[in-house]
């Protein structure tokens, strides 16, 4: 059997590495190299307990308001709005208390274990020392915010998630660069941190290759078909045949679900990291600041600042005042810092309606397979989707019951 999985974000890499394990031919494709999409440049956080969807009740009302802020993270391209606004209704309708019940059941059953997962995914190889387990902690300025938010722990309690609740002076006796800046701060427990996210993907796929995986680099164009079968992927660099075919393109995927005949609701969200070089000083802990919903992750050499939700479709251009924000978050958080320069990225999250993943087996194409749609938590979630995906292309049983994901919900 050849599988041919296309695109090499950790969805790809890790369908890829299991697939070669056990013993199966493989070809990973991708239009740039491993990680070179919205897999580099996230925050790093194995975020086991991020089973809240931006979707939470009360948004329709708040959003508004949130688009006029400057000091929001929420923008949008106004020209892009006729485009984006019958996915926008679909995603709205999901931001009410029985769905954020419904998608947290079935994101704990994708992330709760995801350090283990990532753990299991690099054993014996040279990604190992990328992966560290420490708490992710969500910080806040005020006790009413804390407050506020209330119900969205509870949630995570109910799901068994575990954290802990600190004064934000006893988080700075952990971590001294916050002092005097948090009123209360909640350490999530059996999380972790990916050093440097590009570079963990990157030697992952080295791994893939020293097992005899083949990696090409080509953009995709279309599908051949002989009735249902997919027979090969039109590419840049002529036809690529395989047995089967797993897509993992990320927020690319639009296109390719539509030619497997699924019709999903499907968006980018724009987000953006910058980075500080060098800088003089650095956290211990990866923190969500929950006031601007920004992350600051400390990584190999650099402290980065990952954040904002920007609807503005895939070719939207780089957003300046989003990044202009997070440069002022970061300057009102650490005044006297100081480092070499700002390195600045745009990304995409692959986010659906309902802001579930899809991942399975595509009934009218049997040898066609997907995992994508992760939006915020594609990192968390990506060990183990691609370790399930290599399960369903091999006929072998998964993990977790995966029918919260199928795809064949949009068929
Ligand atoms: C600012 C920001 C912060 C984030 N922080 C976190 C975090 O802390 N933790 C977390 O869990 N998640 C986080 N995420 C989300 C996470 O990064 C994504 O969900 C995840 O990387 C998606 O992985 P993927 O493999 O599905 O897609 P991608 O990494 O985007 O991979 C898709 C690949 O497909 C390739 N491709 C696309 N089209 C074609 C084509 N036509 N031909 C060939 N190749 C193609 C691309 O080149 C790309 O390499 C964050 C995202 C953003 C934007």
């Amino acid at each position: 059997m050849h599988v041919i999985v296309c695109g090499a974000g950790i969805n790809g890499v890790s369908c890829a590495l299991w697939l070669a394990r056990k013993g199966v031919q493989v070809t990973l494709v991708d239009r740039a190299g491993p990680a070179s999409g919205t897999s580099y440049g996230n925050a790093g956080i194995l975020a086991a307990g991020s089973v809240i969807p931006v979707t939470v009740p009360g948004l329709l009302k708040k959003a508004p308001g949130m688009l006029m802020d400057s000091t929001s993270p929420l923008f949008m391209r106004w020209r892009y709005l006729p485009r984006l606004a019958p996915f926008l209704r679909k995603y709205m309708a999901h931001a009410n208390i029985e769905h954020v019940r419904r998608y947290a059941r079935a994101m704990t059953s994708l992330l709760s274990d995801s350090v283990a997962q990532h753990q299991a995914l690099a054993k014996g190889t040279a990604a190992e020392p990328f992966i560290s387990f420490e708490d992710y902690c969500f910080a806040y300025q005020t006790r009413a915010a804390f407050d506020a938010d209330h119900w969205a722990w509870s949630i995570r309690q109910e799901n068994g998630l575990p954290h802990e609740v600190v004064s934000g002076t006893e988080f700075a006796t952990q971590d001294p660069l916050y002092t005097d800046i948090f009123d209360t701060v909640v350490q999530n427990k059996n999380h972790g941190r990916i050093s440097d996210p590009g570079e963990y993907i990157k030697t992952l796929c080295d791994e893939f290759q020293s097992l005899g995986g083949e990696f090409k680099i080509a953009t995709i164009t279309g599908l051949r078909m002989q009735g249902t079968k997919l027979t090969a992927l039109q590419t840049s660099d002529g036809d690529i045949s395989g047995d089967k075919f797993a897509f993992t393109l990320g927020p690319w995927a639009g296109d390719i679900s539509r030619k497997l005949g699924l019709n999903v609701p499907f968006e980018s969200e724009g987000g953006y990291h910058i980075e500080l070089i060098n800088p003089s000083d650095m956290p211990n802990n990866p923190v969500m600041v929950a006031s601007g919903k920004f992350v600051v992750t400390p990584m190999r050499g650099r402290l980065r600042l990952a954040g904002i939700v920007d609807f503005s479709g895939l070719d939207g251009p780089d957003n300046q005042s989003a990044l202009d924000l997070l440069e002022r978050n970061i300057t009102e958080l650490f005044p006297s810092l100081t480092y070499d320069r700002i390195d600045r990225w745009h990304g995409f999250r692959p986010t659906t309606a309902n802001s579930l993943p899809l991942i399975g087996q595509i009934k009218k194409h049997p040898n066609a397979f997907v995992g994508f749609g992760h939006q915020h938590v594609g990192l968390t979630g990506g060990a183990k989707t691609g370790r399930i995906l290599s399960a369903i292309v091999t006929q072998q049983p998964t993990e977790i019951d995966t029918s919260p994901f199928d795809p064949n919900a949009y068929a």
